[in-house]
């Protein structure tokens, strides 16, 4: 099938997040890890759905890099017949003055030969609405927020225009919620209006399903959109209704029957500190990770200890951890390397689990999801149901394995997210 949508999201929970909530209207949604080989060559994309989600891990690149890799994922949609695409970032807008949700954007402006694009961050289902440009988070605004304490993208102001300006060369303004409210066509009158005085970056408010709805009805006819997962709920429909109930759920079926299960958490959002506490409450096997000791003592004792488990008790490793214990990590060894050394040990862990016998996989951080599916070598996940909104459970090939992979970004999931997880893979 040609490919009508092609989207390109920043990191692999944002990525499958995306899928899973496209994937809702029966238009079938395939998920890539990482730009595909075919990139590379003139060989046209076989294999590919009306809707194609490439997932790169460029949050925290250097903005070079991510915008080179965002350009090869773009030329593989392109090829793949692909006119309409979206650039998938956090809907707590996780970036740096630096970039890369801005610097991606004009790139893929300037490929496309666009003037203008959209950004629209806000997921209500999810607690994120963005009233008057500044970013919620539940009742919290985005700088009051646990983001303020993010290990790697730490969230310090609330408002869109100001976060985005720095990151962009031209013109960024605001569609209030006062117009976004009044509908499709009050959005499309006033995009036209902002074009005409040269903003080439449109920040827009939407507090509620049906603001998103209207955004993406205005925005219909827009080479590219940007924003977090939930804008893009509708757009399945709007560009490709004649794929509507096409999608096949076979991702089901494909569930491995062995229960062996590995969960493993870098992430410090508060959301995940509550469910491995949670978790741990159970009385599951736990291990908690410490950057300091990693870099002291090296992996063997994580290693001796995941080998001596039972992994049909589905055992926990977890660097989860307080903002007081991140920061004396962090002044220790620095942020980048005291990251890194949790990502390479769960990334090394899932290794081990799988050879170990674990099929199920529940992944906790964006970046930890992209190195632990880097080390599992997975390049295509077929998507299945969701666990909480934006949370689907997953299937691929990982070396010889037919395995289930869930991928939850930090803040995403109720309390009891892992065992929700693991309660729905059984039963699916
Ligand atoms: P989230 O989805 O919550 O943002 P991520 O995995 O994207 O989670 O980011 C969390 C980052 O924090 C990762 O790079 C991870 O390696 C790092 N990290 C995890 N635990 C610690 C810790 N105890 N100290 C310092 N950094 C940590």
């Amino acid at each position: 099938m040609s490919t009508k949508l092609g989207c390109i999201a920043d990191d692999f929970t944002g990525a499958t997040d995306l899928a899973a909530l496209m994937a809702r209207s029966g238009v079938p949604v395939s998920l890539r890890i990482g730009i595909p080989d075919t990139a590379q060559t003139d060989t046209t994309p076989a294999d590919t759905a009306p809707i194609e989600v490439i997932a790169l891990k460029i949050r925290t690149e250097p903005a070079e890099q991510a915008v080179s890799a965002a350009l090869k994922a773009l030329q593989w949609l392109q090829k793949s017949g692909a006119d309409t695409f979206f650039w998938k970032y956090c809907s707590t807008f996780d970036s740096t003055d630096k970039g890369n949700i801005g610097p991606v954007a004009e790139a893929l402006m300037a490929a496309l030969g666009v003037d203008q694009t959209l950004y629209c961050p806000a997921f209500p289902e999810n607690g994120r609405s963005v009233y008057m440009g500044k970013l919620f988070v539940g009742r919290q605004l985005l700088s009051e927020s646990p983001m303020k304490d993010h290990p790697l993208t730490p969230m310090r102001d609330s408002d869109l225009v100001r976060l985005l300006t720095p990151q962009t060369s031209r013109p960024v303004g605001l569609i209030d919620h006062p117009v976004v409210s009044r509908g499709g066509e009050a959005i499309r009158r006033e995009l036209a209006m902002l074009r005409a005085k040269g903003v080439a970056h449109v920040v827009t408010d939407a507090v509620c399903i049906d603001d998103l709805s209207a955004i993406a009805d205005a925005a219909r006819d827009m080479q590219l959109l940007t924003g977090g997962s939930a804008v893009a709920l509708s757009l399945p429909a709007l560009l490709c209704p004649e794929h509507i109930g096409k999608n096949d759920s076979s991702g089901r079926s494909r569930t491995p029957p062995a229960a062996k299960a590995i969960l493993l958490s870098g992430s410090c959002s508060a959301m995940t500190r509550q469910q491995v506490t949670r978790y741990r409450a159970t009385g599951a096997p736990a291990l908690r990770l410490d950057p300091v000791e990693l870099n002291d003592q090296g992996l063997s004792q994580t290693e001796a200890w995941l080998s001596e488990q039972d992994l049909s008790h589905a055992p926990l490793i977890y660097a989860t951890a307080e903002p007081d214990q991140v920061a004396h990590a962090q002044q220790t060894l620095g942020a980048a390397k005291a990251g890194e050394l949790i990502e390479q040990a769960l990334a090394h862990c899932a290794l081990v689990a799988r050879r170990l016998g674990a099929r199920r996989f529940v992944i906790a951080g964006g970046e930890t999801s992209g190195a632990v599916t880097k080390s599992l070598a997975v390049s295509r996940l077929d998507i299945g149901p969701e666990i909480a909104p934006g949370v689907p459970w997953t299937f691929c090939r990982s070396g010889e394995a037919e395995i289930a992979l869930t991928l939850k970004s930090g803040n995403f999931g109720s309390p009891d997210f892992f065992t929700d997880a693991l309660r729905i893979a059984e039963a699916s």
